[in-house]
């Protein structure tokens, strides 16, 4: 991916790029729809990464372009904004734009020609989109000499898609994009972006990953995810809390009292899921991966029962996996399509491939793309 980024700079540019810098999607563990409720979450850098080629320009134009698209998206530094920005260039302008929010000097920056490969799958709940803010947010600070450090490179990230893109999504993404580290996980409290990295040892102990594309796609700016969103915050207000992070079990039976059934619901998971990182995080440490099934089998419940996020393909995926022998499943990410991730020993990835391939073959549903992930290294200068 290095090669293929330096090399389409190369063939669209006519010159070498200066640098090439890369940044992981990821696999959230657990810990769904918490980050923006300052709660915690549990996520993991892949190995899968977005690549970007970068070259110096004389004067203040932006070019940009992926191996994604035909078309190079140019602007010129002083009209960058979040209005002049659309599509899918929204997502690496919208960086650049923001880092002049966090301090970056745009008005006596030189431009820069870009170059995106990306292996994260689109819209797989993966982040993709992280990939690619976390990689252009690295490579333009560095670039322009900006030096913030990288939970505020993550708030940079977060910045542009909330702001540009248009997508209300919390910090999660990007932190995990930027701050992860090999073979570990990042526990991350959201509202502090204090973040512990925490080794998960499933290599060690035996143990894969398998990630089930369900290739049903989602699109968190528009729809479902906002409105989790606004439910959140109306149960907030309505317990008269700050955020649900304020917000635990022993508080449920009032707002049960106080809430109407769809809200309470919502709450519920939240409140619940945040505890379910902890515990997780907690087992991990004292008994080690295979001990973490359960959080992660009642946390898609959760999803799919009282947040309501999940799809029938991402609960045929997880029921699958769990009815063949996996430790704990459930699906990944913003949900309504996406991802379903399952924890098996190493020695059950043949038969949950085929098991779940069979179940949605029967079904008449898309066949899903499954694959083994490892937890890999966060964003990162490649040459
Ligand atoms: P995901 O779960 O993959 O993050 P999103 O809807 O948040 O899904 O982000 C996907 C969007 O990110 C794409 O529609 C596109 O605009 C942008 N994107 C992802 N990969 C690339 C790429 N290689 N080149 C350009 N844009 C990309
Ligand atoms: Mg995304």
């Amino acid at each position: 991916m290095t090669t293929t980024a330096a090399q389409g700079f190369a063939e669209w540019y006519g010159r070498a790029p200066a640098g090439v810098w890369s940044a992981p999607g990821r696999v959230n563990l657990i810990g769904e729809h918490t980050d923006y409720n300052d709660g915690f979450v549990f996520p993991f850098a892949i190995d899968r990464r977005a690549v970007v080629a970068l070259g110096d320009r004389d004067d203040r134009v932006i070019r940009v372009a992926s191996s994604f698209s035909t078309e190079t998206v140019t602007i010129h530094l002083d009209e960058l904004s979040p209005e002049a920005l659309s599509g899918w260039s929204a997502y690496p302008l919208g960086v650049a734009w923001a880092l002049g929010r966090f301090g970056a000097d745009l008005e006596h920056a030189r431009g820069v020609d870009l170059y995106i490969a990306s292996e994260v799958p689109i819209g797989a709940g993966l982040s993709s989109s992280a990939a690619i803010e976390s990689a252009i947010a690295l490579a333009l600070d560095e670039h322009w000499g900006v030096g913030l450090d990288r939970a505020t490179l993550a708030k940079v990230g977060q910045l542009a898609e909330n702001r540009v893109v248009g997508a209300p999504t919390g910090i999660m993404d990007q932190a995990a994009s930027l701050l992860a580290e090999a073979d570990a996980g990042v526990f991350l409290d959201c509202r502090s972006l204090d973040a512990d990295v925490i080794p998960l040892g499933f290599r060690a102990d035996g143990l894969t990953l398998l990630v089930v594309d369900t290739r049903v796609e989602h699109a968190h700016a528009s729809g479902g995810y906002a409105a989790r969103r606004a439910s959140c915050e109306a149960g907030a207000r309505a317990l008269g809390a700050d955020s649900l992070r304020d917000v635990g079990s022993a508080d449920l039976g009032r707002a049960a009292e106080l809430l109407d059934d769809e809200t309470f619901r919502r709450v519920r998971h939240v409140v619940t899921e945040n505890q379910r990182v902890l515990d997780t995080v907690r087992t991990l440490r004292e008994h080690g991966p295979g001990a973490i099934g359960p959080f992660l089998d009642a946390s898609h419940v959760s999803m799919r029962d009282d947040f309501e996020i999940s799809v029938p393909e991402l609960d045929l995926a997880v029921t699958t996996a769990q009815a063949n022998g996996a430790i704990g499943a459930r699906m990944t990410g913003g949900g309504f399509g996406g991802s379903a991730i399952a924890l098996m020993v190493d020695a059950l990835v043949p038969v949950v491939t085929r098991e779940v391939l069979a179940a949605f073959a029967e079904r008449g549903y898309r066949e899903p793309g499954i694959f083994a992930v490892q937890a890999d290294q966060g964003a990162r200068r490649d040459s």
